[in-house]
């Protein structure tokens, strides 16, 4: 069985590298395919309070033979409930679908600026650390300023930072900014949603040449420069290789022709500043 790294959140607790998202997964097909994810050894979950799967995923949870304290299941605080009393009440919601006492960690899905709640939601999330309820606290779709003002405020840095990320659009100053105040980076829609970065000819040679697929390889990359990665899949074969990915290692090189692919142009999903929903 593949190994997956760990790595370490300045709070001091530990992420596995590689995970397993489930959005735009149905909440039946969700419990499958986790059940599966679980077996096949993933032991990082990533869903979301808007994605309408976890009591699925709890589902999954509860019938795996897999410990609770051996699977790390993150969820996140939908737009609508940034108000400190509407943030208290999805957190219980969201532990009541998953069927669990706590979640490994809870970030604020969007920063949303233009609603201007953001900064109360951190507070908030700072607050529902210490009753257990969540182990650690983390933003996602924060502009760098946003991300700035809230660490400012309060000085507490989020563990991790979860944005859009992949080959096409690699957030070269977020993941600096990461590395300099000791915030991980977490790529979503990491595969580019399984469209142009997995035909893009420099991954699909590297492809090639290692005897690998075009989603090892960048399931690959991400693991090499340090991002925490949560491919998502409801295809049992592509469950499988996307977990073997760890066993897949990159040059050098290799690792910077597809640093290279990097485009201002490559985003897929909104603008977190501009985000409106
Ligand atoms: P991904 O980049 O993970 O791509 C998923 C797509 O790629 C699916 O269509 C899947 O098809 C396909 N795919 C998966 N593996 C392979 C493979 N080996 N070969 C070819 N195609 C493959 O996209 P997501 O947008 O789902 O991002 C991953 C996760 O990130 C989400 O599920 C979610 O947990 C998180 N996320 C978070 C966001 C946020 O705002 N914080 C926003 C978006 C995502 P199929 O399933 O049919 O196999």
């Amino acid at each position: 069985m593949s190994t997956v790294p760990t790595l370490r959140f300045h709070d001091g607790r530990e992420i596995p590298q590689l995970g397993f998202g489930v959005w735009q997964v149905e909440d039946e097909v969700a419990e499958k395919v986790v059940g599966e994810a679980l077996k096949v050894g993933y032991r990082h979950i990533d869903t979301a309070a808007i994605y309408g799967n976890e009591a699925g995923v709890g589902r999954a949870l509860a019938a795996s033979d897999v410990a609770r304290e051996d699977v790390f299941v993150t969820t996140k605080l939908w737009n609508d409930s940034h108000r400190h009393d509407d943030a208290v009440a999805a957190l219980d919601t969201s532990l009541e679908k998953l069927g669990l006492d706590y979640v490994d960690l809870y970030l604020i899905h969007w920063a949303k600026p233009k609603q201007g709640q953001y900064l109360d939601a951190w507070r908030t999330l700072i607050e529902l650390q210490k009753t257990g309820k969540v182990k650690s606290i983390g933003v996602s779709n924060f502009p760098q300023e946003q991300l700035e003002e809230i660490i400012e405020a309060t000085g507490v840095k989020p563990v991790i930072h979860q944005i859009e990320l992949h080959p096409h659009f690699q957030q070269a100053d977020l993941r600096a900014y990461g590395r300099d105040h000791g915030i991980l980076t977490e790529a979503w829609s990491p595969l580019g949603q399984g469209k142009d970065v997995l035909t893009d000819p420099v991954i699909t040679e590297i492809a090639e040449a290692k005897g690998a697929t075009p989603a090892q390889v960048v399931i690959a990359w991400h693991l090499a420069i340090g991002n925490v990665v949560i491919p998502k899949s409801v295809t049992p074969e592509r469950i499988v290789s996307n977990f073997e990915a760890t066993s897949v290692s990159l040059t050098e090189d290799e690792v910077r022709a597809i640093g290279r692919l990097d485009s201002a142009e490559g985003r897929i999903g909104p603008d977190p500043a501009e985000c409106d929903f």
